[in-house]
């Protein structure tokens, strides 16, 4: 009898946080190895978020905390979603977790029966299928095309919605693809979704402020009657460049969030009282790093998208959000390049030309690959040029 668990035999390891690490290897083996697999912006946290950090420590605010977050940071996120997305909540359906990652893990564990069922749109963000795997559900994954723009439209949803179906999930701007929701496509996702009472609605809304060419960002609690039974969460890792610093939060119906602070309270305790006190400030504090930032973001996917589109056998759709693109390499998957599959395609690239991304069959859509573009203009420079020789040596 083995010692693992059933339950985790179930899932697999990140597949990003892979690639993330074979880089990190081969670089510390002395390749020049360009890593474009990691989800992280590469800018610093802004000045005014560390120092509110430093004053915490200074003064003491280095104890256990509430579990489901500090009240000076409930009042940062209430103000937050009020301002930002005309959103009105109290304290008590507001929850902050170490990172969004485990406020998603804590909302499947507090839900999902054995069987229930995750209606998953694919591409999607590695995790959420093992997430609900590991709670014991069923992910429904519902394939979105390169022509729906890598989106979930209502035909699909209603084709997918069971008996036995519990959550939807949304994430726009999205990763791995970077496409972001119109209006017009989350309400008729909610037209569908009005008529299935039992139906709750997970948006995933970690990129709203990565985002590009006036793209109005909306959320499906904001702009449907579905609030009562939608959990809306989102976080500063993305938005203000906080990775590290492990900050999450949500906004949804009591019920489900004091369930998910019951999770918390028997397994990680409070998030770290520092990184609290600094998204207090990164929330309440100058927001003019957003724009700054997207607007590099924007030189480098423009850069990226027309270098990828050059390449003869790669073609690249322009995204309006997040900080990826999501091209295709079908048209070099074939006899005469002996090229079968992306993982192929993506493995030859490293192993050639020291180029690190990830597989598009990682994120539930073959014949795609993800490229990362939160890294320097001059990595991606190098990392275009070397991905057109490894394609022209293919021919
Ligand atoms: N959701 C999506 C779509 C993501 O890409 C990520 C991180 O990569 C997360 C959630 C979790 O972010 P964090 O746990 O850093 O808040």
């Amino acid at each position: 009898m083995s010692i693992i668990s059933d339950s985790l035999k179930r899932i697999k390891p990140s597949p990003t946080i892979a690639v993330t690490q074979k880089a990190r290897e081969l670089r510390s083996a002395g390749k020049d190895v360009i890593g474009l697999g990691a989800g992280e912006p590469d800018f610093d946290t802004p000045n005014n978020i560390k120092k509110a950090a430093i004053r915490a420590i200074k003064k003491g605010d280095t104890k256990y905390t509430a579990v489901d977050g500090t009240p000076a940071l409930k009042k940062a996120v209430i103000g937050k979603f009020r301002r930002e997305n005309k959103l009105n909540y109290s304290a008590d359906q507001i929850t902050v977790g170490t990172g969004g990652k485990q406020v998603l893990y804590n909302t499947f564990m507090a839900t999902l029966n054995k069987g229930d069922e995750v209606i998953i749109p694919a591409p999607f963000w590695v995790s959420y299928p093992d997430m609900v795997l590991l709670a014991g559900g069923r992910p429904k994954i519902v394939k979105c095309t390169e022509q729906e723009g890598f989106k979930l439209t209502a035909k699909k949803l209603k084709k997918a919605i069971s008996k036995r179906t519990k959550w939807v999930i949304l994430n726009s701007p999205s990763n791995p693809t970077g496409a972001g929701y119109t209006k017009k496509e989350i309400q008729s996702l909610a037209k569908v979704l009005t008529r299935n009472k039992k139906i709750y609605i997970l948006s995933d809304d970690i990129y709203e402020h990565v985002r590009y060419d006036n793209f109005n960002f909306f959320t499906i609690a904001q702009i449907s009657k579905l609030k009562d039974r939608t959990i809306t969460m989102n976080g500063v890792s993305k938005s203000y460049a906080m990775t590290g610093w492990r900050i999450g939060y949500a906004a949804g119906p009591k019920d489900i969030i004091k369930a998910i602070g019951k999770i918390q309270s028997q397994s990680t305790s409070n998030p770290s009282s520092i990184s609290q006190a600094a998204a207090v400030e990164a929330l309440n504090g100058k927001q003019s790093f957003i724009k700054k930032r997207s607007n590099a973001f924007k030189q480098r996917r423009d850069f990226v998208v027309k270098s990828l589109n050059s390449i003869k056998g790669i073609s690249c759709l322009k995204p309006n959000g997040a900080f990826y693109v999501f091209p295709s390499c079908k048209g070099l998957l074939n006899k005469k390049t002996k090229l079968k599959t992306d993982t192929d395609f993506v493995k030859k690239l490293l192993e050639k030309e020291n180029v690190a991304v990830v597989q598009g069959s990682a994120f539930g859509l073959d014949g795609y690959f993800r490229i990362s573009y939160a890294t320097s203009m001059k990595s991606l420079e190098k990392a275009m040029n070397r991905i057109k020789s490894f394609c022209e040596s293919l021919e």
